[in-house]
């Protein structure tokens, strides 16, 4: 018989105010694997014999977030516990959600609808006696995801728990049991057909945890790359060589899980991940050179990228974060420079993105060289930047000293021709300030217009 854990206050104090009601309650999930690991959960699930209604009773604070669902959110000593009545699944007849629940009479039962065995485990409260039906514990201390009962059945139940698997091993360096990996192939029609916004909170937790690559490579192993990010299982075995000793897929991985390490943002991360999925399809020997050639790949990886982050509906502002960065990863400064040329290179990057691509160069670096990448190779053009940016000058559409009406009046032919027409004089006025004044745009617009209309 083992100790009782150590229970903190504020789950006594909810404990007790079950038990008077004559209900159990657990702590579930996440937390104890947490508490197992001798880590700090950031959030308390609680599983209860208690209905929600009665659940709801019982609290001043209660937000019924998924009654249906069995699960009501209480408010306790300013944070939020997800409290859900004891649960047994039945069918999934399309490998998504459970067709309906039922309620389950012991906690037993509850646990055995869940997905591992280190989060099939549950601490009564008030005591702290640990429940643990499948060997959670020791699984935890061999560091070790396996499935609750047969793998090849809870994977086919829910296409997602392959992708959940995943993210735990890239967020706490676990490794798969071999038959819970090894059911992951069988399991894959299922997870074709999961909701493109569950894969994408499991993508996104692999790519935040400490360890992206992990996840990645337990994903290649499994044939889960291939489905999920075609797009990158596609770059195994791409060679580049020149500088390069890995291949594109390698290359991509090392960066992304450089970044991580680096603690770089989600964008900076992404993007380290997809700079380069452009490289095959655009990939080209060049005889004379007796090399590869990869010419324009940031645009088509950008492309790739905005495809991919779409495909899974990512948030517009941050599709445009990440297709920015890997299209404008490729630049190459050097002190012969015209201010022009790095006033044009702030507006395409974008003021609001400049550190971050900094970072994904180290990230790239790091993902090439053997050695470590080094921040002050970046000075003399972050210097430069800096420069340039406290001149201004740096100009936006709306700084140009003429618009499209005035283009119109010129005899521009409406459409886009005018578009087309405000870029370039926007062009020459960042390549030369002096050249923003009205009488001198237009004479260009002239020339220009002149051109389109040969
Ligand atoms: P996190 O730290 O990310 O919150 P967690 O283990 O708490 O990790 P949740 O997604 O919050 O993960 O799920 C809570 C618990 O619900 C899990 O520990 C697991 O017991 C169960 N669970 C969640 N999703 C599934 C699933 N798809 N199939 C079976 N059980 C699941
Ligand atoms: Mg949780």
């Amino acid at each position: 018989m083992t100790a009782n854990l150590r229970v903190p206050p504020p789950l006594k104090e909810i404990a007790f105010i079950f038990n008077s009601a004559g209900k159990e309650v657990y702590l579930v999930g996440g937390a104890v694997r947490d508490l197992l690991l001798g880590r700090d959960s950031a959030d308390w699930d609680l599983a209860t014999n208690a209905r929600p209604e009665e659940v709801v009773s019982l609290f001043h604070r209660v937000i019924p977030t998924g009654i249906k669902h069995g699960t009501v959110t209480i408010r306790h000593r300013g944070r939020s516990l997800e409290v859900t009545t004891f649960r047994t699944e039945s069918a999934y007849s399309d490998g998504r959600r459970p067709d309906e629940i039922r309620y389950a009479a012991t906690i037993e039962e509850d646990l055995s609808r869940r997905d591992f065995t280190m989060n099939a485990a549950a601490v009564k409260l008030p005591q702290g006696t640990l429940i643990d039906p499948f060997q959670g514990q020791s699984d935890i201390k061999r560091r070790l995801i396996r499935s609750v009962g047969r793998a090849e059945e809870r994977f086919t139940e829910d296409g997602l728990r392959p992708m959940r698997a995943v993210r735990f091993a890239a967020q706490l360096g676990f490794d798969l049991e071999e038959k819970t990996l090894a059911a992951i192939p069988g399991a894959l029609s299922t997870t074709a057909r999961v909701a493109a916004e569950r894969i994408r909170e499991e993508l996104d937790k692999t790519i935040l945890s400490p360890r992206p690559q992990t996840g990645f490579v337990v994903m290649e192993e499994t044939g889960l790359l291939r489905l999920i990010l075609p797009e990158l299982a596609l770059c195994r075995g791409v060679e580049q060589r020149g500088r390069h000793r890995r291949d594109v897929l390698d290359h991509s991985l090392l960066a992304c899980a450089w970044a991580a390490g680096a603690g770089f943002s989600r964008e900076v991360r992404m993007a380290a991940l997809f700079h380069d999925i452009g490289k095959p399809p655009v990939r080209r020997y060049d005889e004379e050179k007796g090399t590869w050639t990869f010419y324009h790949h940031e645009r088509e990886s950008a492309r790739l990228a905005e495809g991919i982050m779409r495909r899974f509906r990512y948030p517009n502002a941050l599709i445009d974060r990440v297709s920015r960065l890997v299209a404008a990863h490729m630049f190459h400064y050097e002190d012969a420079w015209k201010d022009g040329a790095v006033r044009r290179f702030i507006i395409k990057t974008g003021e609001d993105l400049l550190e971050e691509l900094f970072a994904l160069r180290l990230a790239d670096t790091a993902g090439t060289a053997e050695t470590e990448p080094d921040p002050a190779a970046l000075l003399p053009f972050r210097k430069r930047i800096e420069a340039v940016l406290n001149r201004g000058n740096i100009l936006s559409p709306r700084d140009l000293a003429v618009n499209g009406r005035d283009l119109l009046a010129l005899g521009v032919k409406p459409g886009r021709t005018v578009g087309i027409i405000l870029q370039e004089l926007l062009e020459a006025a960042v390549d030369d300030p002096e050249l923003n004044n009205r009488e001198r745009l237009l004479k260009i617009a002239e020339n220009i217009n002149r051109r389109y209309q040969e």
